[in-house]
């Protein structure tokens, strides 16, 4: 690997080495294609291993390649080449690895089959490791159907697995760029509230209840005073007691004027 940078960086050009971004449009203007989700999880797991472990975990590693071999082998298809020709064993021991850790994946989420999770959102294929972000999780007791009692454990680097936060992650995952979307465009809450009973950002809107403790999100969504809606943030910070923003704004009003 060239100056001790490691991953993904294929060839000095000129003063600049090409990097993460630039494979992409590299890749476009030679008219190749390719699997952009595979190629940012590579990144991803390439970030992880710089950053998280002192020493390298076989499993991070046998990750790597898995993820890394549909892209090798769609790339071969492209230029019309062998891969058993061009790298004899080594190809054998990629797919050996990907073989092994597929099949290591697949046991680990088979031990969480059985959990029923609050959320319809939350299934074994979203939870993650929040230390090294591995997928390779299991529970440590596979029959266990209830998430209250559900324990994992992370495979790859031995580390307990926080259920609630395996469960906040999974969400920000799924819906944390809608929010910032929101936010953004129209200073707007949502679809993520914080939990005012368990205080994670676990309460999505749509959902009957938090995902992680499992408090019902029940509430008037309509003023009883002039029938405006009232926002799941107005609920949760208390605004309401059946009243919309500006109806209780009024009514304090007039009960200060008194
Ligand atoms: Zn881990
Ligand atoms: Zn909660
Ligand atoms: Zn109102």
């Amino acid at each position: 690997m060239p100056d001790g940078q490691g991953g993904i960086e294929l060839a000095q050009v000129g003063h600049s080495t090409i990097d993460f971004q630039q494979i992409g449009e590299r890749a476009k203007d030679f008219g190749i294609s390719l699997d952009h989700k595979a190629l940012k999880a590579l990144n991803t797991i390439r970030n992880d291993m710089e950053h998280h472990y002192t020493s390298e975990s076989a499993t991070a590693i046998r990750a790597a390649i898995s993820k890394g071999f549909p892209v090798v082998a769609s790339l071969f298809r492209q230029m019309e080449e062998d891969p058993v020709a061009l790298l004899g064993e080594a190809w054998t021991t990629m797919l050996e690895t990907k073989e092994l850790y597929d099949q290591e994946l697949r046991e680990a989420r088979a031990t969480l089959e059985k959990i029923r999770w609050r959320s319809s959102s939350i299934m074994a294929e979203v939870i993650k490791c929040g230390d090294c972000q591995s997928e390779l999780v299991e529970q440590v007791e596979p029959e266990n159907e209830s998430q209250d009692y559900a324990q994992l454990r992370c495979k790859t680097c031995g580390q307990d697995v926080d259920v609630a936060d395996a469960i906040e992650q999974a969400i920000e995952k799924a819906h944390g760029a809608e929010a910032y979307v929101r936010y953004k465009d129209a200073f707007e809450d949502g679809p993520i509230y914080q939990c005012p009973v368990c205080g994670r950002s676990t309460l999505l809107e749509g959902e009957d209840g938090c995902a992680n403790c499992g408090e019902a999100l029940d509430f008037n969504a309509e003023c009883f005073r002039c029938g405006a809606g009232i926002s799941i943030q107005d609920y949760l910070d208390g605004l309401d007691e059946g009243l919309c923003s500006y109806c209780s704004h009024m009514q304090e009003k007039i009960l200060r004027e008194d």
